[in-house]
Order: structure tokens, then C-alpha cells, then sequence
């Protein structure tokens, strides 16, 4: 239906309105460091007339209003805390990151931002958003943090899922409020800026900034780096749409806050603009609908295009984090009996590597554990043992389809006592054309233990 709208009204005033605002908001803008890149006349014409999704507010912003396409999920584990309950709304997983994605679960009053603008005009053949400025409840309507603990558990949930996805990179995600000096941003010399995703339960605002029912998301496009784009930092996902299931809500944060930092559609495969995916696996800014989504650069067949994820979050502000573990021998991580090590992959050429000594030959359990919700990694462990010519590779193959399975590793054996080096790394299954995916979004968290009475303390 609004692909038919889209071609009534692209021929008419409208596209040259467009033109002309995106040019003057984002093309034409004062310069500003880590301006956002350049969403030209030619790129926004072509994605307003190939992607149904792709739509104009009352200044000619572009903005995405994202269908929920998948299937409704069945009944899922409950929703896992991460820590305690009490801490619900006090979550962070940078905290001393400049840039923030704040995760708002506990309703907002919104008024003056972009979704508010609209004057009941229609711009590229549909209404803009017109948002009364007012009160919206958040997360099953919630208007405090005084809630079940389910519900703090399933936003606990969702925090921690979309906090994998980012963890290759230096942004806190958070459930705590930040300053609002802390998402703006004054100008080229402010260094702290972000985004703010509303979770929301209310069908006046679905209504008012996506058009009705059917709606998971929306987010303006490109404007997490924009010092001119303060009014568009609000992002939506309708919570109710997808059965205010953790899995599906993390989904969707990940993919609106994507579409801030300038990500499009991962479309095509003969799925229309959201790929849906294969096997365990699906592109973030697809569907989202698997057990394995990451970021992704389109290598599957019939890819809609070929944006590389990570490389475009990086321009628009948001760069990888230092590496954490180095990636030999040398400067090597000591791995002792009873520590955990926690690290992440941040890039498909990052190994982390840890030595660990044994004293005496007996047992030894190596366990490399990617995150316990909703990891993007697939661990590869390598193993060099005491007195061993070659290194031994960990890869289990992962599961097919279904449920994520084959993403850890973990060895057993024994080996004479001495220094043994242990490295990870991301790793990729089948073929990321059709069954399978790359290292490309590999990435993510992972502990580290070894145990056996024979590993030194
Ligand atoms: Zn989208």
C-alpha cells in the first residue's frame, strides 16, 4: 500500500522540498567534526522510492518507520536478570564512554523534537509525524521504576542484549538517565553526545509517528553525530508490537539506534527491504528475526546493498573500543586457576591471547563463553600446550537452525606441566552467501577460565 502511495506522489513538489531541506540540514551544514555523512539528493531519492519504510517529517528529515515483519514468537526461557533488581535503572556498560545510547523504559515526556513538528502536512505522499507534545508511558506502561520484577528482569534483559551488539564499541548503553548535555550536542567542540531510544507501550505515539498498527520502530537517519540534529535524538520502539518480548525489543533498539548512525536496510535474499535471514543467522539492520543477528556488510546472496556496518558506525561517531588483551605472546594476559578473564573480539583480525602455567600433569578445562544473552560472537579458541608441536583449534560448528548452539568452546585433556598460550578470536560457520556467516560480525564478549588442580593460581 505505501509502495503505490510512494509512486502517486514522487513525481510531484514534494521530492524538490526534500532536496532542498535535507540539503540545508544535513548536506549544506556548517562544518562540524565527525559531520554526519553526506545522505545526498540521489541517496535519499532512490531510498524513498525502493524502500516503503523510508519516510520524510515536516522538514524533509528522512526517518525509517520500521514494520515488524516476523512471525509471532512463541513462548520464550523468562526474562534473565543480569544484576540485581534493584539496579534495574542504574545500568551501564561503558560508563566512562563519551558517546550514550540511552535505553528509557519508564515513559517520557516528549515535546519539541522532530516527531512533534508535523502540521498534519504529507511529504513524500504520507503523513508527517504530528506527536502532541505530552506524557507516553514506557515499557507495559510503566510511569515509574516501581515494577514487577518480570518486567525489571526482561528490561534487564533487553539492556544486556543490546549492549552485546555495541560491544565492539566505545558507547555506554544505559537504563540510567543521563544529562541532557550528555545526548546533545552544542557543537563541533562538544565530545559527548548520543541518542535517546523511548520504549514505549503507547499506541498514541506508535500512531502519531509511524502511522499505525504494524509499527516496531522508528529513528531519523544518520543524526547521532549531527550538532544540528538535537530534535531528532529520540528514537521509538513499540514494545507492544512484538509481544514486549526481550529478544524481539533488543532487535529493535539495535536496529533504530543503527538507522542513527546511518545504517539502511539489509534487504534482498527476495525478502523485500528486511532480509530475514538463515540458518541461526540474521543481519541487524534486516529483520532481526534469529537467534544470531550482527552487524553485517551484505555478503549474503541478493543483498539489497553492501553498506559495511562497522565502518559507517564509526563514521558517524562512534568508534571501536582499544583493544583489550594483546594478541600473542608477548604482553599475554595470565590466566589463573579460579579467575575469570572477560575481553572482547572488537574486529575480525582481533586475536586475545593468555598464557596460563601448570605445575603437575593432570586435567585441565579450558572454557571460552561468549555473552549468556544474545551474543554476536562465535568463539575460535587456539591452544598451544607445554612440550605440544603444533596448536590445537576449538571450533565447534554451529548449530544449523533453531536456537544458537556452537558458539563456545571449551578443551579437556592433559598436558605436561610448563606455559601454555591460549588465543581467541571470532570466527565464521558454512557459507555467509547461503547457510552461514563470516567473522565480518563476529564480535563480542567472552569469559575465559581454566581449571584443574594442576593451573597455577
Ligand atoms: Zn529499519
Amino acid at each position: 500500500m505505501w509502495i503505490s502511495a510512494w509512486a502517486r506522489h514522487l513525481q510531484g513538489p514534494f521530492l524538490a522540498l526534500t532536496a532542498c531541506c535535507l540539503a540545508a540540514t544535513t548536506v549544506g551544514a556548517a562544518p562540524v567534526a565527525a559531520d554526519p555523512p553526506d545522505l545526498s539528493r540521489d541517496v535519499v531519492q532512490r531510498l524513498l522510492q525502493s524502500d516503503p519504510t523510508a519516510r520524510l517529517d515536516a522538514a524533509g528529515r528522512l526517518f525509517f518507520a520500521d514494520r515488524h515483519t516476523a512471525r509471532l514468537v512463541g513462548p520464550e526461557a523468562p526474562a534473565r536478570a543480569v544484576a540485581p533488581l534493584n539496579e534495574t535503572f542504574s545500568l551501564h556498560s561503558r560508563p566512562r564512554s563519551k558517546r550514550v545510547l540511552y535505553l528509557d523504559f519508564d515513559g517520557e515526556r516528549v515535546c519539541n523534537t522532530g516527531w512533534n513538528r508535523g502540521d498534519g502536512g504529507i511529504l513524500g505522499g504520507l503523513l508527517t509525524p504530528t506527536l502532541p507534545c505530552g506524557d507516553y508511558e514506557g515499557f507495559k506502561g510503566a510511569t515509574s521504576h516501581r515494577l514487577p520484577s518480570a518486567d525489571l528482569k526482561a528490561i534487564q534483559e533487553v539492556w544486556a542484549r543490546v549492549s552485546e551488539d555495541f560491544a565492539p564499541f566505545d558507547i555506554d548503553v544505559t537504563t540510567q538517565r543521563p544529562k541532557h548535555s550528555a545526548i546533545e550536542r552544542a557543537g563541533s567542540g562538544d565530545d559527548r553526545f548520543g541518542v535517546h531510544a523511548v520504549v514505549t507501550a503507547s499506541t498514541r505515539a506508535r500512531n502519531a509517528t509511524c502511522g499505525g498498527p504494524g509499527c516496531a520502530g522508528v529513528a531519523y537517519v544518520g543524526v547521532f553525530p549531527d550538532a544540528h540534529a538535537n530534535d531528532q535524538r529520540i528514537l521509538w520502539a513499540f514494545s507492544e508490537e512484538i509481544g514486549n518480548n526481550p529478544r524481539r525489543l533488543a532487535d529493535v533498539l539495535s536496529h533504530e539506534a543503527g538507522h542513527t548512525l546511518g545504517l539502511l536496510h539489509d534487504g534482498g535474499g527476495g525478502d523485500g527491504e528486511y532480509y530475514g535471514g538463515h540458518g541461526i543467522w540474521g543481519p541487524i539492520m534486516g529483520s532481526g528475526d534469529r537467534h544470531l543477528t550482527q552487524w553485517s556488510r551484505g555478503e549474503y546472496a541478493g543483498a539489497s546493498q553492501r553498506q559495511d556496518d562497522l565502518a559507517v558506525i564509526a563514521k558517524h561517531g562512534v568508534q571501536r573500543i582499544r583493544d583489550d588483551h594483546a594478541d600473542g605472546r608477548r604482553g599475554a594476559s595470565r590466566l589463573k586457576r579460579g579467575q575469570t578473564a572477560h575481553g572482547v573480539i572488537t574486529s575480525s583480525t582481533d586475536t586475545d591471547a593468555f598464557t596460563l602455567r601448570t605445575t603437575c600433569r593432570s586435567r585441565v578445562v579450558l572454557r571460552a563463553r561468549n555473552a549468556a544473552l544474545g551474543p554476536n560472537l562465535d568463539i575460535r579458541m587456539t591452544i598451544r600446550r607445554p612440550g605440544a608441536r603444533r596448536a590445537q583449534v576449538i571450533d565447534p560448528l554451529s548449530s544449523a537452525s533453531g536456537k544458537a548452539g556452537g558458539l563456545d568452546a571449551t578443551w579437556r585433556g592433559k598436558a605436561r606441566p610448563g606455559t601454555w598460550l591460549v588465543t581467541l578470536a571470532g570466527t565464521g560457520a558454512r557459507d555467509p552467501g547461503s547457510t552461514g556467516y563470516s567473522r565480518y560480525g563476529s564480535l563480542g564478549q567472552f569469559t575465559l577460565k581454566a581449571s584443574g588442580r594442576c593451573v597455577r593460581r
